[in-house]
C-alpha cells in the first residue's frame, strides 16, 4: 500500500525528524487486524483536515482514511494580505491534493458532507452516498456570519463591500476597488469582536494597503474601525504608523477608532455606503472592507455539536464532549485562549491523530501542548513573530498559556530576517501539511 510509494526509511526518517515513533512497526497481529478495519473520515480538507490525514498515515499504514471537500484545490490564507501589494499571486497560495492522494493513500472523495447518524455513525454526502465510520474528524472551517452586520450579506460582499476573509473572488474584488479608488478617498476596514480568523491580519493589511497608497494615492486614508481595545502586535504596530504614516497627526495615512469611539460596528448602510456603530456613530468609505463576525462551520452547527457559536472539544484529545467518536479541529471549535491560526489549527490535528492511534493501539493518552509560531509583516523586507505554548492542563479546566511577544526591533537587518523567515515559514507551512 503506501510502503509503494513512501517507504519505510522515508518514514522512519520523518517520523525521526519530528521526534515521533514508528508505532505501529511494533503492534500485535490482533491490533493490526481490528486496525486495518478501522475508518477514519474527514470533514473538511483545509489546514486542520488536511493535516490530520497527512499525520494519521504517517502514524499508521493500516487504516483507511477518507478525506471529504468540495474544492478541487486548496487556497491558503496565510500570505494572502500579500495579493494587494502584488507581492503573492492566487497561484503562490494555491496548493492540490495530489501528495495526499498518492503519496499518503487518502481517498479523497470531492462533496459536501451534510449530516452524521449517530446511531448507526454514518455521515451523509450532498450527491446522495453515505460513509461509514470508526472515528469522525470534524474540520469545517469557520463560518463568516455576514448578516450579524445588520443589512450585510455573501451578496453584497460578493459585489461591493468585500470582506475578503477567504482567498476568493471577493479578495480580487477588493484588490481592484484598492487600485481604483479616488484620489484623497477613504478605505474602511472593519474589525469584528474575537474570535476571528488570524488576529493580527486586520492590522498586516491595513498598513499593507497604507504603503500602497503613500505610493500611488498619498491624500488617501486608511481607517481602521475595531471592535477591540487590545490587539495582537499592539506594541509594534502603532510605533510603524507613527513613523511611517503620521499616525496620531491630523495629516494621518492611517488611523484607528477605537471601540469606545464607535469602532465597532454593527450597521451598513449600503446606499450611502456607511458603517454606523453601536452608539450611532457615523462612518462613510469609497471602500468598505468588513469583516464579518465568525462561528463554527455550519457541518459543525447542523450537526449537534456547538454550544453557542462554538464547537465544544475535550482539549486532551480534540474529542467532541457532545458526541462520542467525533473530533473537531481548527476554526471550527472554541479555542481560547488560542487564536483561531492555521498553525495551531494543524497542531490541533496531530495531537488529535496521535490521540485516535492510541486509542487504536489500546494506549493511554499522553498530555499534550499546542504551539503557535505567528508571524505578522510590516512591508516585504520587514517581519515580526511571536510565541505561544499551550499546555493542557486537565479536563474542563483552562489551558496553561505562555507567550513571548517581543516589542519593536529598531535594527534594520534583524527586521529583513524576520521579513525573510516570514516568508520562509509559509513555504514551509504549506509543505508540512499538503507535500
Ligand atoms: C487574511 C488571513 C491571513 C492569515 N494568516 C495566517 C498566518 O499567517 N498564519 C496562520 O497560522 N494562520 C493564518 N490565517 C488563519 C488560517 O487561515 C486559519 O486559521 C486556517 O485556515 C484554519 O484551518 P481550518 O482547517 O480550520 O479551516 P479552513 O482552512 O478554512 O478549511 C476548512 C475546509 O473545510 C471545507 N468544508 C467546509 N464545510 C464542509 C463540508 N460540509 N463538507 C466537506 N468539506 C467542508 C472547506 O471547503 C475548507 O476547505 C490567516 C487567515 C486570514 C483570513
Amino acid at each position: 500500500m503506501l510502503n509503494k510509494r513512501l517507504s519505510r526509511r522515508d518514514m522512519l526518517k520523518f517520523l525521526t525528524l519530528c521526534g515521533l515513533s514508528m508505532v505501529p512497526l511494533d503492534i500485535s497481529a490482533s491490533s493490526k487486524t481490528s486496525m486495518k478495519k478501522a475508518r477514519i473520515v474527514i470533514v473538511g480538507g483545509g489546514i486542520a483536515g488536511a493535516s490530520a490525514a497527512k499525520y494519521l498515515r504517517l502514524l499508521n499504514p493500516f487504516v483507511h482514511i477518507t478525506l471529504i471537500e468540495p474544492k478541487e484545490q486548496y487556497i491558503f490564507c496565510p500570505g494572502s494580505n500579500e495579493i494587494f501589494p502584488g507581492w503573492k499571486s492566487v497561484k503562490d497560495l494555491t496548493v492540490s491534493y495530489s501528495s495526499l492522494k498518492n503519496r499518503y493513500q487518502i481517498k479523497i472523495i470531492k462533496d459536501i458532507a451534510l449530516k452524521i447518524d449517530y446511531k448507526n455513525k454514518q455521515v451523509s454526502l450532498a450527491r446522495g452516498n453515505s460513509l461509514s465510520y470508526d472515528k469522525l474528524i470534524v474540520s469545517p472551517g469557520a463560518t463568516l456570519d455576514y448578516e450579524r452586520v445588520e443589512g450585510y450579506n455573501l451578496k453584497l460582499a460578493q459585489s461591493r463591500f468585500p470582506a475578503a476573509w477567504h482567498v476568493s473572488p471577493q479578495t480580487l474584488l477588493l484588490k481592484k476597488q484598492i487600485l481604483s479608488m479616488r484620489k484623497g478617498g477613504t478605505m474602511i476596514v472593519s474589525i469584528p469582536k474575537p474570535p476571528y480568523r488570524c488576529p493580527p491580519a486586520p492590522y498586516e493589511r491595513a498598513t499593507f494597503i497604507a504603503h500602497m497608497f503613500k505610493k500611488h494615492n498619498p491624500t488617501a486614508k486608511v481607517l481602521i474601525l475595531d471592535s477591540q481595545d487590545r490587539f495582537v502586535f499592539d506594541n509594534v504596530y502603532p510605533y510603524y504608523w507613527e513613523k511611517y504614516f503620521n499616525f496620531g497627526r491630523k495629516d494621518a495615512l492611517i488611523e484607528r477608532i477605537r471601540p469606545k469611539d464607535g469602532g465597532h460596528i454593527t450597521k451598513l448602510d449600503a446606499k450611502t455606503q456607511t458603517l454606523i456603530g453601536q452608539n450611532g456613530e457615523k462612518f462613510k468609505g469609497d471602500i468598505l472592507n468588513i469583516i464579518p463576525p465568525h462561528k463554527a462551520g455550519m457541518f459543525a452547527l447542523n450537526n449537534a455539536l456547538t454550544k453557542g457559536d462554538w464547537a465544544s472539544v475535550e482539549y486532551q484529545d480534540y474529542s467532541s464532549t457532545k458526541k462520542r467518536d467525533i473530533y473537531i479541529l481548527g476554526d471550527t471549535i472554541e479555542s481560547a485562549p488560542m487564536p483561531k491560526t492555521g498553525y495551531i489549527a494543524s497542531n490541533q490535528a496531530r495531537v488529535a491523530v496521535q490521540a485516535i492511534n492510541d486509542e487504536l493501539l489500546n494506549r493511554p493518552i499522553g498530555t499534550p501542548f499546542i504551539v503557535n509560531n505567528c508571524i505578522a509583516m510590516v512591508e516585504k523586507d520587514f517581519g515580526m513573530t511571536l510565541s505561544e505554548i499551550f499546555r493542557y492542563a486537565g479536563r474542563g479546566k483552562q489551558l496553561k498559556e505562555r507567550s513571548y511577544i517581543p516589542g519593536v526591533d529598531k535594527n534594520k537587518l534583524q527586521q529583513k530576517m524576520l521579513g525573510v523567515l516570514a516568508e520562509d515559514w509559509q513555504e514551509n507551512f504549506r509543505r508540512s501539511v499538503f507535500a
